[in-house]
Protein backbone atom coordinates (compact mmCIF):
# COMPACT_ATOMS: atom_id res chain seq x y z
CA UNK A 1 0.00 0.00 0.00
CA UNK A 2 2.87 2.60 0.76
CA UNK A 3 3.89 1.63 -2.64
CA UNK A 4 1.16 2.61 -4.44
CA UNK A 5 0.92 5.74 -2.25
CA UNK A 6 1.87 8.75 -4.63
CA UNK A 7 5.87 9.62 -3.61
CA UNK A 8 4.98 13.16 -4.55
CA UNK A 9 2.19 14.31 -2.54
CA UNK A 10 3.58 12.60 0.70
CA UNK A 11 7.26 14.65 0.13
CA UNK A 12 4.89 17.60 0.02
CA UNK A 13 3.03 16.98 3.06
CA UNK A 14 6.10 16.03 4.63
CA UNK A 15 8.05 19.57 3.57
CA UNK A 16 4.47 21.63 4.54
CA UNK A 17 4.89 20.15 7.74
CA UNK A 18 8.38 20.47 8.40
CA UNK A 19 8.48 24.19 8.02
CA UNK A 20 5.13 24.22 9.19
CA UNK A 21 6.53 22.89 12.74
CA UNK A 22 9.27 25.01 12.42
CA UNK A 23 7.82 28.34 11.27
CA UNK A 24 5.15 27.58 14.37
CA UNK A 25 7.67 26.29 17.05
CA UNK A 26 10.03 29.64 16.28
CA UNK A 27 6.21 31.67 16.50
CA UNK A 28 5.52 30.17 19.76
CA UNK A 29 8.61 30.13 21.47
CA UNK A 30 9.65 34.16 20.31
CA UNK A 31 5.96 34.92 21.47
CA UNK A 32 6.13 33.15 25.14
CA UNK A 33 9.55 34.35 25.62
CA UNK A 34 8.39 38.11 25.19
CA UNK A 35 5.37 38.18 26.98
CA UNK A 36 6.79 36.47 30.31
CA UNK A 37 4.63 38.85 32.46
CA UNK A 38 1.59 37.63 30.57
CA UNK A 39 2.03 33.37 30.73
CA UNK A 40 -0.16 32.60 33.39
CA UNK A 41 -3.17 34.24 31.91
CA UNK A 42 -2.05 32.96 28.87
CA UNK A 43 -2.92 29.37 29.30
CA UNK A 44 -6.50 29.96 30.28
CA UNK A 45 -7.03 32.47 27.36
CA UNK A 46 -5.46 30.50 24.87
CA UNK A 47 -7.76 27.69 25.65
CA UNK A 48 -10.93 29.58 25.25
CA UNK A 49 -9.74 30.76 22.36
CA UNK A 50 -8.75 26.68 21.52
CA UNK A 51 -12.42 25.84 22.68
CA UNK A 52 -13.99 28.17 20.43
CA UNK A 53 -12.52 27.28 17.76
CA UNK A 54 -12.82 23.57 18.04
CA UNK A 55 -16.63 24.03 18.56
CA UNK A 56 -16.44 26.25 15.02
CA UNK A 57 -14.74 23.05 13.08
CA UNK A 58 -17.09 20.81 15.21
CA UNK A 59 -20.17 23.04 13.38
CA UNK A 60 -18.36 22.91 9.97
CA UNK A 61 -18.28 19.64 10.38
CA UNK A 62 -21.78 19.24 10.83
CA UNK A 63 -23.08 21.55 8.40
CA UNK A 64 -21.05 19.88 5.67
CA UNK A 65 -22.55 16.57 6.64
CA UNK A 66 -26.10 17.73 6.64
CA UNK A 67 -25.53 18.92 2.90
CA UNK A 68 -24.48 15.25 1.57
CA UNK A 69 -24.96 12.29 4.40
CA UNK A 70 -22.38 9.89 2.19
CA UNK A 71 -20.05 12.12 4.50
CA UNK A 72 -20.84 10.20 7.81
CA UNK A 73 -16.85 10.01 8.09
CA UNK A 74 -17.07 14.15 9.32
CA UNK A 75 -19.17 13.04 12.18
CA UNK A 76 -16.26 10.96 14.45
CA UNK A 77 -13.95 14.52 13.69
CA UNK A 78 -17.22 16.92 14.13
CA UNK A 79 -17.94 14.67 18.25
CA UNK A 80 -13.95 14.38 18.48
CA UNK A 81 -13.62 18.87 18.09
CA UNK A 82 -17.20 19.16 20.33
CA UNK A 83 -15.69 16.46 23.02
CA UNK A 84 -12.43 18.33 23.03
CA UNK A 85 -14.46 21.54 23.25
CA UNK A 86 -15.92 20.53 26.20
CA UNK A 87 -13.39 18.83 27.91
CA UNK A 88 -11.13 22.48 28.16
CA UNK A 89 -14.45 23.55 30.58
CA UNK A 90 -12.04 20.61 32.51
CA UNK A 91 -9.41 22.50 32.15
CA UNK A 92 -10.40 26.09 32.68
CA UNK A 93 -11.75 24.74 35.88
CA UNK A 94 -8.11 23.93 37.03
CA UNK A 95 -7.44 27.51 36.66
CA UNK A 96 -10.37 28.77 39.38
CA UNK A 97 -9.26 32.06 39.32
CA UNK A 98 -8.42 32.63 35.68
CA UNK A 99 -11.00 35.93 34.79
CA UNK A 100 -8.97 37.78 37.72
CA UNK A 101 -5.41 37.60 35.94
CA UNK A 102 -3.26 37.17 38.26
CA UNK A 103 -1.40 34.80 41.22
CA UNK A 104 -2.72 31.36 39.21
CA UNK A 105 0.46 29.45 39.87
CA UNK A 106 -0.94 28.47 43.44
CA UNK A 107 -4.23 27.29 43.38
CA UNK A 108 -3.54 26.15 39.46
CA UNK A 109 -4.79 22.22 39.13
CA UNK A 110 -2.10 21.44 36.87
CA UNK A 111 -2.47 17.85 37.20
CA UNK A 112 -6.51 17.91 36.15
CA UNK A 113 -5.26 20.39 32.98
CA UNK A 114 -3.06 17.87 31.96
CA UNK A 115 -5.75 14.79 32.93
CA UNK A 116 -8.58 16.72 30.22
CA UNK A 117 -4.97 17.52 27.80
CA UNK A 118 -4.69 13.22 27.71
CA UNK A 119 -8.64 12.84 27.70
CA UNK A 120 -8.92 14.95 24.96
CA UNK A 121 -6.23 13.41 22.62
CA UNK A 122 -7.24 9.80 22.92
CA UNK A 123 -10.67 10.91 21.96
CA UNK A 124 -9.57 12.98 19.13
CA UNK A 125 -6.75 9.84 18.22
CA UNK A 126 -9.52 7.70 18.40
CA UNK A 127 -12.26 9.66 16.56
CA UNK A 128 -9.75 10.42 13.61
CA UNK A 129 -8.79 6.50 13.13
CA UNK A 130 -13.01 6.23 12.91
CA UNK A 131 -13.13 9.08 10.97
CA UNK A 132 -11.01 7.38 8.41
CA UNK A 133 -11.93 4.11 8.13
CA UNK A 134 -15.67 5.17 7.66
CA UNK A 135 -13.95 7.63 4.72
CA UNK A 136 -12.74 4.24 3.37
CA UNK A 137 -16.36 2.94 3.33
CA UNK A 138 -17.57 6.40 1.46
CA UNK A 139 -18.98 4.78 -1.30
CA UNK A 140 -20.00 1.48 0.27
CA UNK A 141 -23.71 -0.04 0.31
CA UNK A 142 -23.95 1.34 4.12
CA UNK A 143 -25.82 4.33 3.96
CA UNK A 144 -28.66 3.60 5.67
CA UNK A 145 -30.79 5.60 8.04
CA UNK A 146 -30.32 3.04 10.59
CA UNK A 147 -26.47 2.49 10.19
CA UNK A 148 -25.88 6.08 10.50
CA UNK A 149 -27.92 5.99 13.16
CA UNK A 150 -25.82 3.08 15.11
CA UNK A 151 -22.67 4.31 14.04
CA UNK A 152 -23.39 7.43 15.72
CA UNK A 153 -24.71 6.24 18.63
CA UNK A 154 -21.78 4.67 19.19
CA UNK A 155 -19.59 7.61 18.96
CA UNK A 156 -21.79 9.53 21.39
CA UNK A 157 -21.80 6.88 24.08
CA UNK A 158 -17.76 6.57 23.44
CA UNK A 159 -17.41 10.47 23.52
CA UNK A 160 -19.62 10.49 26.63
CA UNK A 161 -17.47 7.52 28.78
CA UNK A 162 -13.92 9.61 27.45
CA UNK A 163 -15.80 12.71 29.13
CA UNK A 164 -17.15 10.69 32.29
CA UNK A 165 -13.57 8.97 33.05
CA UNK A 166 -11.86 12.13 32.65
CA UNK A 167 -13.73 13.75 34.85
CA UNK A 168 -13.58 11.23 37.67
CA UNK A 169 -9.80 10.93 36.83
CA UNK A 170 -9.80 14.58 37.99
CA UNK A 171 -9.59 16.12 41.57
CA UNK A 172 -13.51 16.38 40.75
CA UNK A 173 -14.14 13.16 41.42
CA UNK A 174 -13.17 11.15 43.99
CA UNK A 175 -13.80 7.84 41.59
CA UNK A 176 -10.45 7.24 40.23
CA UNK A 177 -6.93 9.01 40.82
CA UNK A 178 -4.05 9.43 39.02
CA UNK A 179 -1.19 11.83 39.13
CA UNK A 180 0.58 13.53 35.93
CA UNK A 181 1.95 16.58 37.56
CA UNK A 182 2.64 17.12 41.34
CA UNK A 183 0.67 20.19 41.94
CA UNK A 184 2.81 21.82 44.60
CA UNK A 185 6.31 21.05 42.69
CA UNK A 186 5.23 20.99 39.42
CA UNK A 187 7.39 18.18 38.60
CA UNK A 188 5.96 15.54 36.14
CA UNK A 189 5.11 12.09 37.69
CA UNK A 190 6.92 9.08 35.90
CA UNK A 191 3.52 7.98 34.77
CA UNK A 192 3.43 10.76 32.40
CA UNK A 193 6.90 11.23 31.28
CA UNK A 194 7.90 7.59 30.51
CA UNK A 195 3.78 5.88 29.95
CA UNK A 196 1.45 8.66 29.11
CA UNK A 197 3.02 11.17 26.79
CA UNK A 198 4.79 8.52 24.37
CA UNK A 199 1.33 6.28 24.44
CA UNK A 200 -0.38 9.99 22.99
CA UNK A 201 2.56 10.42 20.80
CA UNK A 202 1.91 6.48 19.64
CA UNK A 203 -1.68 7.24 18.99
CA UNK A 204 -1.27 10.13 16.94
CA UNK A 205 1.87 8.84 14.78
CA UNK A 206 -0.66 5.87 14.44
CA UNK A 207 -3.38 7.97 13.50
CA UNK A 208 -1.24 10.00 10.96
CA UNK A 209 -0.19 6.66 9.30
CA UNK A 210 -3.34 5.34 8.66
CA UNK A 211 -4.34 9.08 7.20
CA UNK A 212 -1.81 9.01 5.09
CA UNK A 213 -1.80 5.29 4.09
CA UNK A 214 -5.66 4.74 3.42
CA UNK A 215 -6.62 8.52 2.16
CA UNK A 216 -3.12 8.92 0.24
CA UNK A 217 -3.76 12.70 1.05
CA UNK A 218 -6.08 12.37 -1.66
CA UNK A 219 -7.31 16.19 -1.06
CA UNK A 220 -6.25 19.40 1.16
CA UNK A 221 -9.11 18.28 4.07
CA UNK A 222 -6.48 14.85 4.32
CA UNK A 223 -3.56 17.03 4.56
CA UNK A 224 -4.56 19.63 7.00
CA UNK A 225 -6.04 16.65 9.11
CA UNK A 226 -2.54 14.76 8.79
CA UNK A 227 -0.95 18.06 9.55
CA UNK A 228 -3.02 18.02 12.36
CA UNK A 229 -1.94 15.13 13.98
CA UNK A 230 1.93 15.97 13.39
CA UNK A 231 1.12 19.15 15.50
CA UNK A 232 0.10 17.53 17.77
CA UNK A 233 2.92 14.83 17.80
CA UNK A 234 5.10 18.25 17.97
CA UNK A 235 3.09 19.49 20.72
CA UNK A 236 3.83 16.97 22.64
CA UNK A 237 7.73 16.85 21.74
CA UNK A 238 7.57 20.78 23.26
CA UNK A 239 5.31 19.73 26.53
CA UNK A 240 8.26 16.78 26.79
CA UNK A 241 10.70 19.51 26.92
CA UNK A 242 9.69 20.97 29.88
CA UNK A 243 10.87 19.42 33.50
CA UNK A 244 7.74 21.02 34.82
CA UNK A 245 4.33 23.17 34.42
CA UNK A 246 5.84 26.08 35.66
CA UNK A 247 8.41 26.14 32.65
CA UNK A 248 7.87 28.07 29.00
CA UNK A 249 6.95 24.75 26.97
CA UNK A 250 3.62 24.20 28.97
CA UNK A 251 2.46 28.21 27.62
CA UNK A 252 4.28 27.04 24.40
CA UNK A 253 3.00 23.63 23.54
CA UNK A 254 -0.84 25.30 24.24
CA UNK A 255 0.28 28.22 21.68
CA UNK A 256 1.74 25.67 19.11
CA UNK A 257 -1.57 23.30 19.40
CA UNK A 258 -4.14 26.95 18.56
CA UNK A 259 -1.95 28.14 16.14
CA UNK A 260 -2.23 25.08 14.72
CA UNK A 261 -5.67 24.55 14.92
CA UNK A 262 -6.47 28.17 13.29
CA UNK A 263 -4.17 26.80 10.69
CA UNK A 264 -6.53 23.88 10.34
CA UNK A 265 -9.52 26.30 10.49
CA UNK A 266 -8.23 28.50 7.66
CA UNK A 267 -7.59 25.60 5.22
CA UNK A 268 -11.38 24.59 5.93
CA UNK A 269 -12.45 28.05 4.63
CA UNK A 270 -10.44 27.26 1.41
CA UNK A 271 -11.80 24.01 1.11
CA UNK A 272 -15.12 25.45 1.20
CA UNK A 273 -13.85 27.74 -1.51
CA UNK A 274 -12.56 25.35 -3.55
CA UNK A 275 -16.08 23.57 -3.19
CA UNK A 276 -17.97 26.35 -4.06
CA UNK A 277 -15.82 27.64 -7.29
CA UNK A 278 -16.49 23.82 -8.16
CA UNK A 279 -19.66 23.99 -7.70
CA UNK A 280 -20.32 27.75 -9.33
CA UNK A 281 -18.31 26.69 -12.20
CA UNK A 282 -20.50 23.37 -12.43
CA UNK A 283 -23.81 25.72 -12.74
CA UNK A 284 -22.56 28.49 -15.01
CA UNK A 285 -21.48 25.85 -17.53
CA UNK A 286 -25.05 23.79 -17.10
CA UNK A 287 -26.74 27.51 -17.58
CA UNK A 288 -24.77 27.61 -20.41
CA UNK A 289 -25.50 24.28 -22.10
CA UNK A 290 -29.00 24.96 -21.13
CA UNK A 291 -29.08 28.33 -23.49
CA UNK A 292 -27.11 27.29 -26.05
CA UNK A 293 -27.11 24.73 -28.98
CA UNK A 294 -24.86 22.39 -28.45
CA UNK A 295 -23.63 22.01 -32.20
CA UNK A 296 -23.18 25.76 -33.01
CA UNK A 297 -23.14 27.34 -29.23
CA UNK A 298 -25.53 29.59 -30.82
CA UNK A 299 -28.40 30.28 -28.46
CA UNK A 300 -31.14 27.95 -28.90
CA UNK A 301 -34.79 29.09 -29.72
CA UNK A 302 -35.80 29.42 -26.12
CA UNK A 303 -33.21 31.82 -25.05
CA UNK A 304 -33.50 33.88 -28.19
CA UNK A 305 -37.77 34.19 -27.59
CA UNK A 306 -36.72 34.84 -24.17
CA UNK A 307 -34.40 37.28 -24.67
CA UNK A 308 -37.26 39.18 -27.12
CA UNK A 309 -39.69 38.85 -24.31
CA UNK A 310 -36.60 40.55 -22.20
CA UNK A 311 -35.94 43.85 -24.83
CA UNK A 312 -39.75 45.17 -24.51
CA UNK A 313 -38.89 47.70 -22.65
CA UNK A 314 -36.36 48.36 -24.97
CA UNK A 315 -38.93 48.89 -27.64
CA UNK A 316 -41.31 50.32 -25.88
CA UNK A 317 -39.04 53.28 -25.07
CA UNK A 318 -38.86 53.43 -28.76
CA UNK A 319 -35.65 51.88 -29.30
CA UNK A 320 -36.22 49.68 -32.38
CA UNK A 321 -35.27 46.03 -32.78
CA UNK A 322 -35.08 43.81 -35.55
CA UNK A 323 -35.49 40.61 -35.92
CA UNK A 324 -33.23 38.62 -38.34
CA UNK A 325 -34.71 35.14 -39.81
CA UNK A 326 -32.17 32.95 -42.31
CA UNK A 327 -32.58 29.65 -44.16
CA UNK A 328 -30.01 28.13 -45.99
CA UNK A 329 -30.49 27.52 -49.81
CA UNK A 330 -30.74 23.88 -50.78
CA UNK A 331 -29.34 22.33 -48.22
CA UNK A 332 -30.64 18.94 -48.37
CA UNK A 333 -28.45 18.80 -51.58
CA UNK A 334 -25.20 19.36 -49.52
CA UNK A 335 -26.55 16.30 -47.01
CA UNK A 336 -27.33 14.23 -49.78
CA UNK A 337 -24.14 14.83 -51.90
CA UNK A 338 -21.42 15.00 -49.00
CA UNK A 339 -23.30 13.93 -45.95
CA UNK A 340 -24.70 14.75 -42.50
CA UNK A 341 -21.04 15.11 -40.88
CA UNK A 342 -19.93 17.58 -43.79
CA UNK A 343 -23.66 18.98 -43.49
CA UNK A 344 -23.04 19.58 -39.91
CA UNK A 345 -19.66 21.67 -40.51
CA UNK A 346 -21.04 23.83 -43.35
CA UNK A 347 -23.84 24.66 -40.13
CA UNK A 348 -21.26 25.47 -37.90
CA UNK A 349 -19.36 27.61 -40.70
CA UNK A 350 -22.19 30.02 -41.18
CA UNK A 351 -23.15 29.81 -37.13
CA UNK A 352 -19.51 30.78 -36.86
CA UNK A 353 -20.22 34.43 -39.33
CA UNK A 354 -23.13 34.78 -37.97
CA UNK A 355 -21.89 35.62 -34.93
CA UNK A 356 -18.96 37.40 -35.64
CA UNK A 357 -21.36 39.36 -37.59
CA UNK A 358 -22.94 40.43 -34.65
CA UNK A 359 -22.42 42.92 -31.92
CA UNK A 360 -21.58 41.49 -28.38
CA UNK A 361 -25.37 42.36 -27.33
CA UNK A 362 -27.32 41.12 -30.07
CA UNK A 363 -28.49 37.70 -30.03
CA UNK A 364 -27.71 35.02 -32.88
CA UNK A 365 -29.64 31.98 -31.98
CA UNK A 366 -30.42 28.42 -33.87
CA UNK A 367 -34.08 27.93 -34.02
CA UNK A 368 -33.88 24.67 -36.69
CA UNK A 369 -31.57 22.58 -37.96
CA UNK A 370 -30.22 25.26 -40.76
CA UNK A 371 -32.35 28.18 -39.97
CA UNK A 372 -31.08 31.01 -37.63
CA UNK A 373 -32.16 34.45 -36.10
CA UNK A 374 -30.66 37.77 -35.11
CA UNK A 375 -32.34 39.71 -32.51
CA UNK A 376 -29.87 43.31 -33.21
CA UNK A 377 -30.44 45.43 -30.75
CA UNK A 378 -31.66 49.47 -31.10
CA UNK A 379 -31.74 48.67 -34.94
CA UNK A 380 -33.80 50.14 -37.37
CA UNK A 381 -34.82 48.34 -40.91
CA UNK A 382 -32.58 50.15 -43.17
CA UNK A 383 -29.59 49.19 -41.02
CA UNK A 384 -30.92 45.71 -40.47
CA UNK A 385 -31.11 44.72 -43.95
CA UNK A 386 -27.53 46.43 -44.47
CA UNK A 387 -26.57 43.95 -42.23
CA UNK A 388 -28.35 41.14 -43.46
CA UNK A 389 -26.62 42.09 -46.78
CA UNK A 390 -23.35 41.99 -45.28
CA UNK A 391 -23.80 38.68 -43.76
CA UNK A 392 -25.55 37.13 -47.28
CA UNK A 393 -22.33 38.13 -49.43
CA UNK A 394 -19.83 37.22 -46.67
CA UNK A 395 -21.40 33.45 -46.76
CA UNK A 396 -21.81 33.53 -50.40
CA UNK A 397 -18.07 34.75 -51.13
CA UNK A 398 -16.56 31.53 -49.15
CA UNK A 399 -15.54 28.27 -50.69
CA UNK A 400 -14.09 25.53 -50.01
CA UNK A 401 -10.30 27.12 -50.14
CA UNK A 402 -11.48 29.85 -47.87
CA UNK A 403 -13.77 28.24 -46.01
CA UNK A 404 -10.16 25.74 -44.56
CA UNK A 405 -12.69 22.98 -46.41
CA UNK A 406 -15.63 23.73 -43.90
CA UNK A 407 -17.88 24.42 -46.90
CA UNK A 408 -17.52 21.56 -49.47
CA UNK A 409 -18.58 24.14 -52.35
CA UNK A 410 -20.29 27.55 -52.63
CA UNK A 411 -23.28 28.17 -50.41
CA UNK A 412 -26.11 30.88 -50.16
CA UNK A 413 -28.52 31.98 -47.35
CA UNK A 414 -32.05 33.38 -47.78
CA UNK A 415 -32.70 36.15 -45.26
CA UNK A 416 -36.27 37.96 -43.64
CA UNK A 417 -35.86 41.15 -41.88
CA UNK A 418 -38.59 42.43 -39.54
CA UNK A 419 -38.28 45.25 -37.08
CA UNK A 420 -40.61 45.80 -34.04
CA UNK A 421 -41.03 49.82 -33.64
CA UNK A 422 -43.96 49.36 -30.80
CA UNK A 423 -45.56 46.81 -28.73
CA UNK A 424 -48.55 46.54 -31.01
CA UNK A 425 -46.82 43.43 -32.73
CA UNK A 426 -46.93 40.29 -30.71
CA UNK A 427 -42.95 38.91 -30.40
CA UNK A 428 -44.06 35.66 -32.24
CA UNK A 429 -45.85 37.81 -34.72
CA UNK A 430 -42.74 39.58 -34.76
CA UNK A 431 -41.02 36.36 -35.77
CA UNK A 432 -43.18 34.87 -38.07
CA UNK A 433 -43.08 38.01 -40.29
CA UNK A 434 -39.47 37.98 -40.57
CA UNK A 435 -39.88 33.72 -41.56
CA UNK A 436 -42.65 35.22 -44.13
CA UNK A 437 -40.16 37.55 -45.74
CA UNK A 438 -37.43 34.80 -45.61
CA UNK A 439 -39.90 32.58 -47.55
CA UNK A 440 -40.29 35.57 -49.86
CA UNK A 441 -36.73 35.55 -50.41
CA UNK A 442 -36.90 31.95 -51.30
CA UNK A 443 -39.91 32.21 -53.85
CA UNK A 444 -37.80 35.24 -55.24
CA UNK A 445 -35.03 32.92 -56.20
CA UNK A 446 -32.93 32.62 -53.16
CA UNK A 447 -30.04 34.16 -52.04
CA UNK A 448 -31.22 37.55 -51.47
CA UNK A 449 -32.30 39.42 -48.06
CA UNK A 450 -36.54 40.76 -47.99
CA UNK A 451 -37.30 42.93 -45.71
CA UNK A 452 -41.27 42.70 -44.52
P1 LIG B 1 -34.40 25.45 -49.23
O1 LIG B 1 -33.50 26.22 -50.06
O2 LIG B 1 -35.80 25.46 -49.69
O3 LIG B 1 -34.30 25.80 -47.79
O4 LIG B 1 -33.92 23.97 -49.40
P2 LIG B 1 -33.34 23.04 -48.29
O5 LIG B 1 -32.80 21.83 -48.94
O6 LIG B 1 -32.41 23.78 -47.45
O7 LIG B 1 -34.64 22.70 -47.54
P3 LIG B 1 -34.91 22.71 -46.00
O8 LIG B 1 -34.50 23.99 -45.43
O9 LIG B 1 -36.33 22.32 -45.77
O10 LIG B 1 -33.97 21.52 -45.54
C1 LIG B 1 -33.41 21.44 -44.29
C2 LIG B 1 -32.49 20.26 -44.27
O11 LIG B 1 -31.52 20.45 -43.30
C3 LIG B 1 -33.21 18.99 -43.94
C4 LIG B 1 -32.34 18.26 -42.97
O12 LIG B 1 -31.87 17.05 -43.50
C5 LIG B 1 -31.17 19.18 -42.82
N1 LIG B 1 -30.78 19.33 -41.44
C6 LIG B 1 -31.54 19.79 -40.44
N2 LIG B 1 -30.83 19.81 -39.31
C7 LIG B 1 -29.59 19.35 -39.59
C8 LIG B 1 -28.39 19.13 -38.83
O13 LIG B 1 -28.33 19.36 -37.62
N3 LIG B 1 -27.31 18.65 -39.49
C9 LIG B 1 -27.34 18.38 -40.81
N4 LIG B 1 -26.24 17.91 -41.40
N5 LIG B 1 -28.45 18.55 -41.54
C10 LIG B 1 -29.57 19.04 -40.97
MG1 LIG C 1 -32.96 25.41 -46.31
MG1 LIG D 1 -34.85 24.84 -43.42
Amino acid sequence: MLIKLPLQRFLIFLTITLIGALVLNHFSNSMIRHVPAMAPILFPTLTIFLMVFHTMIAVFMVMKYSCDHRRLYLMPIAFAFASSALLMFGTLKSYPDWFLCGGLTNITNYNDALIFFSFRNILMGVLFISAVILYAFKTHEMHTKKNHFVILSIIIIFCAMAMWLAWSYSSNSPLFNVIFINNSTFKYSDVWKNIISWSLIGIWFLTLLIIVLVTHLRNIFWYSGAFFCSCYIFTLFVLMTGQDSAGYSWYQARLFETISTLFLIFVLFCDVFTLYRQSNTKYLNSYQNSIRDPLTRLYNRSYFYDSFTALQPTIANGHPVSVIVSDLDHFKRINDKYGHLQGDKVIQFVSKVLQDSVRQNDIAARIGGEEFALLLVNTPPEVAQSVAERIRLAISEHNAETSNNQLPESITISMGVFTATDLSVPIEECVRRADEAMYRAKEAGRNRVVVW
